[in-house]
């Protein structure tokens, strides 16, 4: 499936019924339903065949078909779809099915723990269904039987298979196959690890086994191929576990545990690779199963614009009633985005991001828990989006030859094939910006024009950092916190900032005021930022440390880093932090697209979005090399005043707010010959 096969506009109908309710479909009318899905501008839909009660939702030979529903629903629901052209995947469950766990307990998950498919027996809380091992091989038998079965009444294009993630099952099954593997499935590292691999074995056996039924058919696995990898083991990676799907959907409904940085950290990482990448967020105000909740338009907005921005398609996900009726005032809210999506679609398609800096993924950024990783990646994101650099998160096995600059943020292990890579990748003229413990090993540095002495981790919990004040002459001049104190070095080059130490290590016994010991009135010689030949080195976390303190100092003390390491960067402006912006090129030219809205805390757990955020009298200039024919904002196409200089075209901005997107027109002898950012030879 090529990328731009995918359709922007879906909808995820989430049909999750209780077998206790009664009267199921009975308000369902076809020419409504499909009424409504055309008016929002619907181009693809996932249909229930069966939800994670086990309940089928067709008239089934292999499971149980809801008790209360008396005609064949998701049969009326694909005809009405293919009738108007828009696209049918069917959805069914793996690892949660009520009724399969129920009649099937031995194919439950054994944890460590002894308790048996994860739910404790008497658990109510959201979100807690007994998890059955996908693993089992019994269970595997049913689940081939179950798309064949849905294949051969429905035809639909594609199935969209849920839950395929580990639970560290150790049932007997799992330990047997740990144990064939020289695994020990009483070492939990072990266990988490065959996770790994038995979710990538599990989806390519089914892929195999579905496109067996239909070359053509659609396929993808809810089983967390997004997840960010390092690309140290290829077998156990999302990489190859990627291979097994047709299209990636991020699912990331902003609202409670996955929060508005975690669709741009994952659409930068899969963004360079061709599978096509969709959006899932969901029409609730907090998550699935939020009956009796409706997103907030502009929060619903920012989301689907911002997909849209990083190249990727939309997907909404709904709950459909028990009854069968579609809301109508949710899809005039999800319509009123849709049209202003497919308005905008021959901008959207064909197009290529553009990026300007590496940022390698530290060992372990992609597992689940919170790690110091994670929280570095997130502080990356932060700190470059809120200084409008264009990025992308790599692995070691991605190339490097297109970044002018590659970031090892905080904690980036290398392995010695790894740092000859960097190496040979400053060799031909990269630069390098490394932070925190990144690239040194064994008392010095691995990155040879990164010439560092490595005396091991700070004495202290904490420090300050003394600014040089020609370099940071925006920084007001105090002696900066760093709330968590970083490695201890010395090298040959200029020094930037200084270490200043605390007057001592706070203690329960010995101690000054409320929180840290104030810096000594001196700094000493141990470099906080140095420059040396390959790049740039800070010897703290500030990634992490942005992502968990919003330090703005932090940001500005790498503001002024990266001006120093990219002479020219794609975009230059004076637009404020809030502002998102991405810039994409096709065979025109170059597409900005703009997003100005307020994420707000305004619940204790959750983020959300009512204001959109006016920007007046600023300008950008992006990088085009050559003078473009005409700069237009999109869809309307009307034209926009440009000034073009030093190979730089700058858009003057009057006043915009919420999403704004230009096309910068360049003939296309001149636009094909941009070789920005800096070509580089490996
Ligand atoms: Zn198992």
């Amino acid at each position: 499936m090529n990328r731009n096969d995918l359709p922007y506009r879906q909808i995820h109908l989430d049909f999750h019924t209780s077998p206790y309710i009664e009267g199921v479909g009975e308000g369902f009318d076809s020419r409504e339903f499909i009424d409504t899905l055309k008016k929002a501008h619907v181009s693809s839909i996932n249909l229930f065949a069966k939800c994670h009660h086990g309940m089928y939702y067709y008239p089934t030979k292999i499971g149980t078909m809801h008790p209360n529903l008396k005609f064949d629903l998701f049969g009326e629901q694909v005809k009405a779809c293919k009738e108007n052209n828009i696209r049918v995947i069917a959805y069914t469950c793996v690892s949660w099915n009520e009724d399969w766990a129920g009649r099937h307990p031995e194919w439950l998950t054994l944890c460590a723990d002894g308790v048996r498919g994860v739910k404790k027996p008497f658990e109510d809380s959201f979100y807690s269904w007994r998890h059955i091992c996908h693993n089992n091989r019994e269970y595997q038998a049913v689940l081939r039987k179950e798309f064949k079965e849905i294949f051969d009444l429905y035809h639909p294009d594609g199935f969209w298979a849920d839950i395929i993630q580990g639970k560290k099952c150790i049932c007997s099954t799992c330990s047997a196959d740990m144990k064939a593997m020289g695994l020990d499935p009483e070492r939990e590292e072990d266990a988490e690890y065959f996770d790994r691999i038995s979710e990538m074995r599990f989806c390519k056996s089914m892929y195999q086994y579905i496109k067996s039924l239909d070359e053509d058919l659609e396929v993808y696995f809810n089983s967390l191929p997004y997840r960010l990898d390092d690309g140290e083991d290829r077998e156990a990676s999302s990489a190859e576990k990627r291979k097994y799907f047709d299209f990636i959907d991020i699912e990331s409904l902003p609202s409670e545990q996955w929060g508005y940085t975690h669709f741009p950290v994952a659409v930068n990482y899969l963004n360079k690779y061709d599978k096509p990448l969709c959006m899932m967020n969901g029409k609730f105000h907090t998550s699935w199963g939020d009956f009796g909740s409706l997103r907030h338009k502009t929060a619903l907005e920012y989301e689907c614009m911002r997909a849209v921005s990083n190249g990727a398609g939309v997907c909404v996900g709904d709950q459909l009633h028990p009854v069968g009726r579609l809301d109508k005032p949710v899809y005039q809210r999800i319509g009123e985005i849709f049209g202003q999506i497919e308005a905008r679609e021959p901008w959207l398609y064909n197009t290529e991001k553009i990026s300007e800096i590496g940022v390698l993924i530290p060992l372990k950024a992609g597992h689940d828990e919170d790690t110091v990783s994670v929280r570095s990646i997130e502080g990356v994101y932060r700190i470059l989006s809120e200084l409008h650099y264009l990025f992308d998160y790599v692995n070691v096995e991605d190339p490097l030859e297109k970044y002018s600059l590659l970031i090892l943020p905080d904690q980036a292990e290398l392995s010695d094939e790894t740092a000859m890579k960097i190496n040979r990748y400053i060799e031909n003229g990269g630069k390098i910006l490394m932070t925190g413990s990144s690239g040194l090993k064994d008392g010095r540095s691995q990155i040879s024009s990164m010439e560092l002495v490595h005396h091991g981790k700070s004495d202290y919990t904490m420090q300050y950092i003394r600014l040089d004040e020609n370099l940071f002459d925006d920084i007001p001049q105090i002696d900066h916190i760093l709330y968590e104190a970083g490695e201890r070095v010395t090298g040959k080059g200029d020094i930037l900032a200084r270490i200043v130490e605390p007057y001592f290590e706070r203690t329960y016994d010995r101690f000054c005021s409320h929180r840290q010991t104030p810096p000594k009135p001196t700094a000493g010689d141990e470099p906080g930022i140095i420059r040396l030949k390959g790049g740039i080195y800070v010897s703290f976390p500030v990634f992490r440390l942005y992502s968990e303190y919003a330090y703005t100092v932090y940001r500005d003390i790498l503001k002024d880093c990266l001006r120093e390491l990219i002479k020219t960067p794609c975009i230059k402006t004076d637009l404020p932090a809030i502002t998102e912006l991405t810039l994409r090129k096709n065979d025109k030219g170059f597409i900005l697209h703009m997003l100005n809205y307020v994420i707000e805390r305004k619940a204790k757990q959750m983020d959300t979005i009512e204001e959109r955020f006016t920007v007046c009298d600023r300008s950008v200039k992006i990088y085009t090399e050559k003078s473009p024919l005409r700069v237009v904002k999109i869809p309307r196409e009307t034209e926009v005043p440009f000034d073009h200089f030093g190979g730089y075209t700058e858009i003057k901005i009057e006043k915009e707010d919420g999403y704004t997107g230009y096309a910068i027109e360049v003939d296309r002898g001149p636009y094909l010959q941009v070789t920005y950012p800096k070509k580089l030879e490996l």
